[in-house]
């Protein structure tokens, strides 16, 4: 009797140490109706278009820092920050780690820049720019992964990031890219979030991958959810690869460094305007791909996935 009941006991631990991430199961952790509140948050006129000058920036960085200390993300630098200058005014990135972090593991970085370009009196019908689409969602993404794989312990170091300073070149990524290449931290790859919130052309629950080419990272993440992962040849003929914060960590730390995103061209007519509001945005469709992203990342990790560069952007 004793035996058996340990035999159990056995049967149990085992089964809890493999019990590998589905997909079911990150559907019902990743709610629509928190993805939402997250996403009309970071949109609303109170953030004033998120640029740091504006003071907006800083009102949403303390309601990812809030989020971070409420989910169990701890801070890699002392309160998240990774502080930086632009033309004389100061800001920084956030930057998180979930579960400890130990260099002889392999690391990965999930990103999307939070700053947006914030107000222009001179429109004076609608002053905000809310940046909604860009990089709201991206950043709801983020989150909303982060909180997910706070849950679970992993072999990797999983660090996440929000970007300060991506409207002002890229600047925000750039100086964490290179402040950890001086610390000795080795990425293994990085993935990061843009411009979610509208449904890809190609059909639901789908982004492309911003040099898809040039790293087996679609491949890979394909193989847990099929034609999740598109290629998109405006993404390669306006070389969007080099026009996001990907860019500084495939170039510093020489690794795939890619964005997902489904803003096709086609399917969103307020890049970059005053319009780029959260109510135009198909949340239904974003959460589906947030909750796909988090399930791939979850299962690469556990399958302890490498991912490679092929060189051939
Ligand atoms: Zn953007």
């Amino acid at each position: 009797m004793k035996a058996l009941k340990l035999f159990f006991v056995v049967i149990l631990l085992s089964s809890c140490a493999t019990k590998t991430t589905t997909l079911d199961e990150v559907q019902k952790f990743i709610q629509l109706e928190e993805t939402r509140d997250i996403l009309f948050t970071l949109a609303s006129d109170e953030m004033k278009g998120r640029e740091t000058a504006s003071g907006g920036y800083q009102l949403a960085a303390s309601f990812v820092t809030n989020f971070f200390e409420e989910n169990g993300i701890e801070p890699f630098y002392p309160a998240y920050k990774d502080s930086l200058q632009t033309k004389e005014i100061w800001s920084y990135n956030l930057v998180g780690r979930i579960g400890s972090f130990d260099n002889e593991k392999p690391t990965i970085l999930i990103g999307a820049h939070l700053d947006h370009i914030g107000i222009n009196e001179e429109n004076l019908e609608d002053s905000i720019f809310n940046g909604a689409n860009d990089n709201a969602t991206g950043s709801t993404a983020v989150l909303q992964i982060a909180k997910f794989l706070a849950t679970k312990e992993w072999n990797q170091n999983v660090l996440v990031s929000l970007f300060a300073d991506e409207e002002k070149g890229l600047r925000g990524a750039a100086h964490l890219a290179e402040r950890l290449k001086e610390e000795g931290v080795s990425l293994a790859y990085m993935v990061n979030f843009e411009m979610l919130g509208a449904t890809l052309t190609t059909g639901e629950n789908q982004v492309y991958m911003t040099g898809y080419n040039l790293s087996d990272m679609p491949e890979k993440m394909n193989a847990y959810a099929p034609e999740f992962v598109q290629f998109l040849p405006e993404a390669k003929q306006y070389n969007l690869f080099r026009r996001s914060d990907n860019y500084s960590f495939y170039k510093i730390h020489n690794i795939p460094a890619q964005t997902l995103s489904t803003f096709d061209f086609k399917n969103y007519d307020f890049y970059h305007k005053a319009g780029d509001e959260a109510e135009k945005l198909d949340v239904g469709n974003m959460n589906k791909v947030i909750s796909t992203s988090a399930y791939v990342l979850a299962r690469m990790f556990e399958d302890q996935v490498s991912v490679n560069l092929t060189n051939e952007e």
